[in-house]
């Protein structure tokens, strides 16, 4: 685990975490990625970041709320910054994803789910909470590996 932090978040002394929500940068680089989840002006950011080689970066605490999500819905939750982990995985958006970066995920996802004592069926994509503006992860994230570590239900 690496740290570049980001100054855009939400201060918590506690919170629920009930969601894991995976994205994917969808810029050019992972350099110009990080500028972004680090800029005061875009307002976005994620707990973590993932590289195509696997090394997992905390950008923001668990307790406290980064701003990945947006508008979002899922059952009778709304806006789930609040109740969310967000992992941003480095992709330009049609890319397949690495064998390093997706066993990181994987990984990091067994120990946050063991931790706040998430469901498989709230580890979800953007593309999911926000239907119609977002597209990430997208077609070429391996939701089959995932289910296969029961990390997900069935798609
Ligand atoms: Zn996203």
């Amino acid at each position: 685990m690496r740290f570049i932090k980001s100054p855009n978040f939400d201060l918590k002394n506690k919170r629920k975490i009930k969601y894991i929500i995976i994205h994917y940068t969808g810029m050019k680089t992972q350099k110009a990625a990080i500028k972004r989840l680090q800029s005061k002006v875009a307002k976005v950011s994620c707990h973590y970041l993932i590289s195509k080689t696997g090394i997992i970066y905390r950008m923001v605490e668990d307790k406290n709320v980064a701003w990945h999500a947006g508008k979002s819905k899922w059952g009778r939750d709304i806006n789930l910054n609040s109740s969310s982990i967000g992992i941003e995985m480095v992709n330009k958006g049609f890319e397949s994803y690495p064998r390093a970066q997706v066993k990181s995920l994987i990984s990091l996802l067994k120990k946050i789910k063991h931790k706040y004592k998430i469901k498989k069926n709230y580890i979800l994509g953007h593309e999911d909470i926000s239907p119609g503006r977002k597209k990430d992860p997208g077609p070429k994230f391996p939701w089959k590996k995932l289910y296969d570590s029961g990390l997900s239900i069935k798609r």
